[in-house]
This record gives C-alpha cells, sequence and structure tokens, in this order.
C-alpha cells in the first residue's frame, strides 16, 4: 500500500502528514488547507492523513 500523500496545487508541496495541513472546523465537517500556502485541500485528502498514525505500520496489533 502505497503511503497517502497529496501535492499542493498552490505551492507544489508534497503533503505527506496531518502536520503538513492546516484544519479549520465548519459545520459541514472539517476544512484542510497547507500550511504552507493556504491552497485548499481536498477533504478526502486531509482525512486520509489525519488517519495515519504515527510510523508505518498500523496492524502490529500482536
Ligand atoms: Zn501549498
Amino acid at each position: 500500500m502505497s503511503s497517502p500523500s497529496h501535492r499542493c496545487g498552490g505551492c507544489g508541496a508534497l503533503l505527506e502528514s496531518v502536520t503538513e495541513l492546516d484544519r479549520e472546523p465548519n459545520p459541514t465537517g472539517r476544512s484542510w488547507s497547507c500550511t504552507y500556502c493556504g491552497t485548499s485541500v481536498p477533504s478526502v485528502v486531509g482525512e486520509k492523513l489525519s488517519h495515519r498514525r504515527d510510523g508505518s505500520a498500523t496492524d502490529r496489533r500482536s
């Protein structure tokens, strides 16, 4: 599985983690934007990155 990432359409930064996104609460859910330039990021991308844990594999529950 490839890790989720998103190339910002504004500044070209490769956004690979939620720390590179700004999250703004709004009445209809959450909206996301590039932390570097403020260009909005598709919510599906923001959600994917936000669900990603630190480290890599989430399937190590022995
Ligand atoms: Zn950007």
